[in-house]
């Protein structure tokens, strides 16, 4: 996974006391089916990707974010902080746009 940056408004934690958005970011983070290894094929590589190359790599990152326990806080942060790169939430980053749009 790539880094993932700050900027969540604080919000209320699991017994209504506010945590900082240092820490509901680190509660999910700890449990992202996308920690290890695999985390290289939520982002774009370096060098130029063919699109049956990107398509088969989103298409891995979505399998992994299927079965992932922490899907909707994630999703939930990227739409938060509008992040440009990458599949979170099981999202690449024009079905996000798409999402916020349709959200209004
Ligand atoms: S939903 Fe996908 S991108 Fe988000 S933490 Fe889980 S595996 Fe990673």
């Amino acid at each position: 996974m790539g880094v993932r940056g700050s900027g969540v408004p604080f919000l209320a934690g699991e017994k209504g006391n506010a945590v900082s958005s240092q820490r509901v970011e680190t509660i999910w983070h700890d449990r992202a089916a996308c920690k290890g290894p695999q985390s290289a094929v939520f982002f774009p590589p370096s060098q130029a990707e063919r699109r049956d190359e990107r398509e088969a790599r989103e298409r891995r990152a979505k399998e992994i974010c299927a079965v992932c326990p922490v899907l909707r806080p994630c999703l939930d942060y990227a739409l938060s902080i509008r992040e440009p790169h990458g599949i979170w939430g099981g999202l690449n980053e024009v079905e996000r746009k798409q999402r916020m749009a349709n959200v209004g």
